[in-house]
């Protein structure tokens, strides 16, 4: 008896092992593989060696709670209550995790939007609750009579992810408003809002829900410093959610993790006085624009990119092969490793898309976009 009998191995975990077996340039797994800023590895450092190895109190590092509350007033123009409406996650999955495991009980619907990151069915089924798959529009913006339809007084959660992984893709004003009228006429319906690349925007600036104030109220917002901060291996993230709504996500908290990294806390603490969330966005619109650039002379063809650390293409006019097999043969004949978009669909819709990751040095993808120029 499986309690997950449909859930595999994540395609990011077999293509991140294929790439080491085939000694190929890995874009596919999201992380970055430049060194972090040495000012965050020197405070862990000197922390290392400080009184800092014991447990944290359970909700987070208070002055980093306090900083956390400066950095959304600041981004966003939203006062929020530290002791009571924040809490520091394991990372976004842990954060999102509790928050369906808390939020949504048996037989309630979740509407997940495909494409979707894969962290959000596993733990709805473990509620044993359903999650119901809505497709986005296929220029991957929000399609909202679908999502109406699907709608119902069983309906105990939309999750919503913005800026968007796989496709990069944004929300605009007036997605907003039209799930904030969706939401008067389902009071029962909370919005999970992963938003993990809040700092990662380029032309756009990101609209967060943070900034929605009819949202606020009903809104379990996600962010994670793996991907601010470029440290996705310390799983560290945070969530903000109201008080009614807090107090049953910090019950599965407290035995879930109880509290998080405390060096990483109260390093993340210290380093977000030195820092601008702002360089991000910046930092990446120059590799985005350099690895487009890049690709400009190959084959492939460039999906828009709006925000986050990847570069969706389409390889139609190369192979004919499933999307799958398609970043097999990629690995294996031309030593680079992509992730197929067909995974981020519940159907496993093939559409001949593939994702690249570009939170990388130059050397690399300069080494990649040679490789991906010579196929024809
Ligand atoms: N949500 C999205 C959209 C992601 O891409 C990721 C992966 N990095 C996460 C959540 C999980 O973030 P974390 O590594 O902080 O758990
Ligand atoms: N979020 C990362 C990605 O989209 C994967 C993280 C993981 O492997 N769980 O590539």
């Amino acid at each position: 008896m499986s309690k997950l009998p449909n859930i595999g191995t994540s395609i990011f975990t077999i293509m991140s092992k294929m790439a080491t077996e085939y000694n190929a340039i890995n874009l596919s797994q999201g992380f970055p593989n430049f060194p972090v800023d040495e000012r965050l590895t020197d405070i862990v450092a000197k922390l290392a060696k400080q009184n800092v190895h014991q447990y944290l109190p359970m909700s987070g590092y208070p002055p980093l709670l306090s900083k956390i509350a400066i950095l959304v007033k600041n981004s966003y123009g939203r006062a929020i209550q530290p002791e009571t409406e924040l809490l520091i996650t394991a990372g976004a999955t842990q954060a999102i995790f509790t928050t369906i495991q808390a939020l949504v009980e048996t037989n309630d619907d979740v509407i997940i939007l495909d494409p979707s990151y894969d962290c959000y069915e596993a733990p709805v089924l473990l509620c044993k609750a359903n999650p119901v798959r809505v497709s986005l529009n296929d220029d991957y913006t929000p399609n909202w009579d679908r999502i109406e339809k699907a709608c119902s007084w069983k309906t105990k959660m939309i999750i919503i992810n913005n800026p968007h992984n796989p496709t990069g893709k944004i929300l605009n004003g007036s997605d907003f408003k039209i799930l904030e009228l969706l939401l008067e006429k389902y009071p029962k319906i909370t919005v999970l809002s992963d938003e993990v690349y809040e700092y990662i925007t380029f032309d756009e600036k990101h609209i967060s829900a943070h900034s929605r104030e009819k949202l606020l109220n009903r809104c379990v917002m996600v962010s994670s410093f793996g991907k601010s901060f470029h440290v996705t291996g310390w799983k560290i993230g945070y969530l903000v959610a109201p008080e009614y709504l807090m107090k049953e996500i910090k019950k599965v908290h407290q035995f879930l993790v109880f509290s998080v990294n405390s060096i990483c806390q109260v390093a993340i603490s210290e380093y977000l006085d030195l820092v601008s969330v702002n360089e991000i966005g910046n930092f990446y619109q120059e590799k985005r624009n350099y690895f487009r650039q890049l690709l400009k002379e190959s084959q492939f063809e460039l999906m828009p990119c709006e925000g986050t650390y990847f570069q969706v293409v389409s390889y139609a006019s190369i192979s004919n092969k499933n999307d799958v097999d398609f970043c097999k043969w990629l690995i294996i004949e031309h030593g680079v490793a992509a992730i197929p978009i067909s995974t981020f669909y519940a159907d496993g819709k093939d559409l001949k898309l593939i994702r690249f990751c570009f939170a990388k040095d130059n050397d690399t993808l300069e080494a990649a976009a040679k490789r991906l120029c010579a196929i024809q």
